[in-house]
């Protein structure tokens, strides 16, 4: 039984999400891209607070904050991430660095509990410049090359010139220390809506899909769009709309229970109204945490672009441009999440895969990984309304304290 002193005071947690949440505000969200004004002074804002935990810490050369304890015995790193999204919520992301920053307040404050929580935050886990560019740098999956290529997508800036400006050139990147940590532990709001409709208050992440991107691009003929009888067209952009369709028959019957598919963007070429598409391009995505679905939807996806080729209208170029491997989350940190939650929040979990791509995957390469998701409101994320009910966020904190303590038990 946990007595009341290494409990999560969620008043002091709920305080400083709206502390941060004062910092970039956007309607009842935040406005936070990377390396802006109000993603730098939140990154402060945790430097700051790293010494009421007995930790200490730097922004790094690539925007990471790892806050590090000399106190010997087993260490548990946790985090998250400070930037947003555009114009987007206040939790998707500081949520999970402000529950590990109160795990470590309460932990490392404690004498009866032998061992540390180290505080991150992970830079540009929402992508602006690249992909988990900060947590990838950690485990030294970023070379400086890479850093020298990156831009924001929002407004070209390189990604040096924005590291300048926020005075972060020339500073040493942090990296992994092999051994250093028991595992890495991250929370997050759940965004989807399976643990609200269920009356459930905590998700113990049971792996994070991997997600496979391809470029499909159908070239048929460019003509005019008067003159060219219909029987005798080479619509790229209609066989592309048909293909879209066809997927959507088709993938049900192949696919996994939790599988989902999306066309992103749709490009036409030339794109004018008076012109036959001669060209058309999608961007599709599949995840599922089980590579073997995949990897037979991408089967069907080439017979479906062969079958289009067959009709002798256009052809059909399927390219993969990302293949992203499932992280499956470690079993005794799922374990100690469910046991947490047994504790702390009336065993109101339920183990699920995250459809969403997080630190914790990356992490999951180099150590043992676990995430523990809070119900989220109406589903929403990635936008300004996105929240989670006060009582869950605290009892959220409390079952990530609990979860943290028992590991470093083990
Ligand atoms: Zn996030």
């Amino acid at each position: 039984m946990t007595d009341r002193s290494s409990r999560a005071d969620g008043a002091r947690v709920l305080a400083d999400l709206h502390a941060l949440r004062a910092i970039g505000a956007y309607k009842t969200g935040v406005h936070k891209p990377t390396f802006s004004e109000p993603h730098i002074q939140s990154l402060q804002w945790l430097v700051q607070r790293l010494p009421e935990a007995g930790l200490a810490g730097e922004i790094d050369g690539i925007g990471n904050i790892l806050g590090t304890s000399t106190k010997p015995g087993p260490k548990l790193l946790a985090g998250s991430h400070l930037e947003s999204q555009n114009h987007a919520g206040w939790l998707d992301g500081p949520l999970g660095v402000v529950y590990a920053l109160e795990a470590a307040r309460v932990i490392n404050n404690d004498p009866d509990i032998d061992g540390t929580v180290e505080v991150a935050s992970w830079c540009d886990e929402e992508g602006h410049f690249g992909h988990f560019l900060g947590s990838r740098s950690y485990v030294g999956a970023v070379t400086d090359s890479e850093i020298d290529a990156a831009r924001d997508r929002n407004n070209d800036r390189g990604m040096r010139e924005a590291l300048r400006d926020a005075g972060l050139a020339g500073r040493a990147r942090v990296h992994h220390e092999r051994g250093r940590h028991v595992g890495y532990l991250e929370s997050h709001i759940e965004q989807g809506e399976t643990l609200e409709s269920n009356g459930l208050k905590v998700g113990v992440v049971t792996s994070i899909v991997g997600v496979w991107q391809y470029r499909i691009t159908f070239t048929g003929e460019q003509n005019h769009a008067g003159t060219t009888r219909m029987a005798i067209r080479k619509d790229a952009g209609l066989a592309l709309a048909r293909f879209c369709v066809a997927i959507d028959e088709r993938f049900p019957a192949a696919c996994g229970p939790r599988t989902v598919w999306t066309t992103g963007r749709i490009t036409l070429d030339p794109g004018a109204p008076s012109i036959i598409p001669g060209a058309a391009e999608m961007l599709f995505q599949i995840r599922d945490d089980d590579v073997n679905v995949i990897a037979r939807l991408e089967e069907l996806l080439r017979t479906m672009a062969a079958e289009v080729e067959e009709l002798g209208r256009c052809t059909v170029a399927v390219e993969r441009i990302r293949t992203g491997a499932p992280a499956l989350m470690d079993a005794s940190f799922q374990q100690a999440i469910e046991e947490a939650s047994a504790a702390c929040a009336g065993g109101k979990s339920l183990r699920m895969p995250s459809g969403a791509g997080h630190d914790a995957q990356v992490l999951a390469t180099v150590m043992p990984a676990g995430m523990l998701f809070v119900p989220s409101i109406g589903g929403i994320s990635h936008h300004w309304t996105e929240n989670t009910a006060d009582a869950d966020i605290v009892t959220g904190a409390e079952v990530f304290v609990e979860a943290c303590r028992r590991l470093l038990a083990r």
